[in-house]
């Protein structure tokens, strides 16, 4: 029993830390540019099709249901220029190493080599199923519910009342599970937003990264706290030093929606050279993460910037 437990936990762990990394692509140009979300929207798709008793996690058919829960959840998610093709994700999920779309054709069951038509539907003629590890865990009803909030902590934080609203499965995990959870989730985040910035502090630019293994100076820090907002987005974090990182979560250094900088003006450059230093930071441009995709939501700097302490 004991060691089913700790298997489920392990691959669990594992199907979270691949979840927070799906390959989703990125689209748009400016402010608008965005992660695409159709790959995690049809996983929240299939997981509640498994809920319902629609498919199997070895046999996941295109269908019209499945169809129809990509695209109610679409209208809740989607940025201005994306489109609603459900089938773009069934065939390209593929690329993520536990998906496995298949087609029906003479002499047997072939990899899918292109998107599905909306005819295709069911037909029979074209599945997916889970592969490997991931087919227990997609079996198991408290693996899915774990699944499904680590994508939306992901990628739809946002949005989680209107997708909650649509239809949250009932059910959790143990306590214990749920701390591991938060932790693999966490270090996940970390390697996300460090990635983003390449390992540098966006206020002070300092990068001291020493391999194998690794130390690095620089920490990812949620914008709107995790416990608050429950969002493990890239965009509500920025890579910060212990020293920053520690400023701002003391509220005596914030980054504001203009992308610069604000200074506490509890902070006294006369009295140490270290508030000095401090100080000189207020009005400084954030340095951005090298896609413009992943810079700080507008309404998580906002949040910051009200709660830095004597600004009011
Ligand atoms: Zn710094």
């Amino acid at each position: 029993m004991v060691a089913a437990v700790s298997f489920v936990m392990s691959a669990l762990t594992r199907a979270l830390d691949s979840l927070y990394r799906l390959k989703v692509g990125v689209t748009g140009v400016g402010a608008g540019r965005h992660e695409r979300p159709h790959k995690p929207l049809l996983l929240l798709a299939v997981l509640e099709g498994l809920d319902a008793g629609e498919a199997t996690p070895d046999r996941v058919p295109w269908s019209r249901a499945l169809i129809a829960r990509f695209g109610r959840r679409f209208g809740f998610v989607r940025a201005a220029d994306d489109d609603c093709t459900p089938q773009l994700p069934f065939l390209h999920l593929r690329s993520d190493g536990f998906w496995e779309p298949l087609r029906e054709e003479a002499g047997g069951w072939r990899p899918l080599s292109a998107p599905p038509l909306v005819a295709d539907a069911d037909t029979g003629v074209v599945r997916a199923g889970f592969t490997g590890e991931w087919r227990a865990l997609a079996g198991d009803a408290g693996a899915r519910v774990a699944m499904r909030d680590a994508i939306i902590a992901r990628y739809f934080a946002r949005h989680r009342a209107a997708l909650d609203a649509d239809g949250a499965p009932a059910g959790r995990l143990a306590e214990p599970g749920e701390d591991e959870e938060r932790r693999v989730r966490a270090a996940s985040f970390r390697g996300l937003v460090l990635g983003n910035y390449d390992h540098q502090c966006c206020a002070c630019g300092l990068r001291i990264r020493i391999p194998d293994p690794e130390v690095t100076f620089v920490d990812a820090a949620h914008l709107i706290p995790f416990a608050e907002s429950r969002d493990d987005h890239p965009r509500n974090g920025v890579a910060l030093c212990k020293h920053h990182h520690w400023a701002m979560d003391r509220q005596l250094l914030a980054p504001g929606p203009d992308s610069r900088w604000h200074v506490s003006r509890r902070v006294e450059p006369r009295r140490s050279r270290g508030e000095e230093e401090l100080f000189r930071l207020d009005g400084q441009p954030l340095i951005p993460p090298e896609e413009s995709a992943y810079a700080p939501a507008p309404e998580a700097l906002r949040w910051r910037l009200e709660r830095l302490v004597g600004s009011g």
